[in-house]
């Protein structure tokens, strides 16, 4: 927890992150005449700033590029009175009083308000490899549901052992004329069912004890992946288009421990009003736990996380409507 700081707060909420979740709770926030401020440690948007082409996200039938979708995002929350600043948010304050101010540190100062709402998202663990940076978007992928059908009758690399590499491996077969999965053990990590479902898939091929070593192609993206057998350290290559690499999502929530509940891997737990356990703190998008970790469900976890924290702050005025 962070140090104490008292006094009338100048905001109702603030946001920290400013990826979809984030941007859409400023959107409603603001539309909802909430005096919002948004906190966001790099560029508005998000994972989706970096993602080349969104093809998934409703109402755009031919696509839509990253960088356009958040800084339309951007633009329409603003249009409503969000005000944006730059900050790298380290913890969160919480004074005593009644009712309740939170503060929200930043390296830069503290940002004193009524309701907090957390949209830091998630980050893909690298694989490290020669290759990644440079074929990110080309070829190399963190993300089946997104970038999959950009493979159809392509072959396709999954790299990883545990339950998201097998599942999203399993999922690539619909597309991809083959799959092969390539793991450092000689046994999946992955639960029995989801195992026993792609051990059994025609399209499914493994490569046990093996690491991927460098991703390599051309012009036009991907081309091939080097594999390195362990403990041999015997080299191949295998010819592929698409590189999907599963090796863990660490949820930003690192400065929250001991301040709001969390799963084992640091997911933020909430009800499905996006309320946390405590009370005027709000989650949404990436950084929390739930089933699918994509724009639009970041976006609809952030209009209700923002409908939720307008309420609570009309609670404590005592204007509260429903
Ligand atoms: C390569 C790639 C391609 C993808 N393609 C698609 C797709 O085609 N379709 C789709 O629906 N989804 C796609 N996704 C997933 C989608 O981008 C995410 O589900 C979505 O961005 C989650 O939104 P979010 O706002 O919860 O988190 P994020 O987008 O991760 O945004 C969180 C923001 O919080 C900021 N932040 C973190 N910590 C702090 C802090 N301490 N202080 C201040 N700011 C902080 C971060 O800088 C970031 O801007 C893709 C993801 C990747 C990585």
């Amino acid at each position: 927890m962070g140090e104490l700081q008292v006094g009338e707060p100048e905001w109702d909420i603030v946001i920290v992150g400013g990826g979809p979740a984030g941007l859409t709770a400023g959107l409603y926030a603001a539309r909802d005449a909430m005096k919002t401020l948004l906190v966001e440690r790099m560029v508005s948007g998000g994972q989706v700033a970096t993602t080349e082409w969104v093809e998934n996200y409703p109402g755009f039938p031919e696509g839509i590029s990253g960088i356009e979708l958040s800084q339309r995002m951007e633009e329409q929350a603003k249009k409503f009175g969000l005000q944006v600043i730059q900050g790298d948010v380290q913890t969160l304050g919480l004074s005593d009083g009644r009712p309740r101010t939170f503060s929200v540190l930043t390296s830069e100062g503290a940002h004193l308000a009524r309701a907090v709402i957390l949209a830091m998202g998630a980050d893909w663990n690298r694989l490290g490899v020669p290759g990644e940076e440079e074929f990110r978007g080309r070829g190399v992928s963190y993300c089946a549901t997104c970038d999959g059908p950009f493979f159809r009758d392509q072959e396709v690399v999954v790299v990883g052992g545990g339950d998201t590499a097998v599942e999203e491996g399993t999922y690539l077969t619909k597309m991809a004329s083959r799959v092969t999965l390539i793991h450092r053990r000689d046994r999946l990590r992955a639960s029995p069912i989801v195992q026993q479902r792609a051990l059994a898939n025609p399209k499914m091929q493994f490569v046990w004890n093996s690491v991927v070593e460098a991703i390599e192609g051309g012009p036009k993206g991907v081309e091939r992946v080097r594999i390195k057998e362990l403990p041999s350290g015997h080299t191949w290559e295998k010819p592929c288009s698409g590189v999907f690499i599963f090796v863990g999502m660490v949820p930003n929530t690192g400065f929250l421990k001991g301040l709001v509940e969390m799963d084992q891997r640091g997911y933020v737990l909430t009800d499905d009003e996006m309320r946390t356990s405590l009370p005027g703190v709000f989650a949404c998008g990436d950084a929390r736990r739930k089933l699918l970790r994509q724009v639009v469900t970041a976006c609809g976890d952030g209009a209700t996380a923002a409908r939720a924290a307008a309420r609570y702050v009309e609670e404590l005025r005592g204007t509260a409507y429903d």
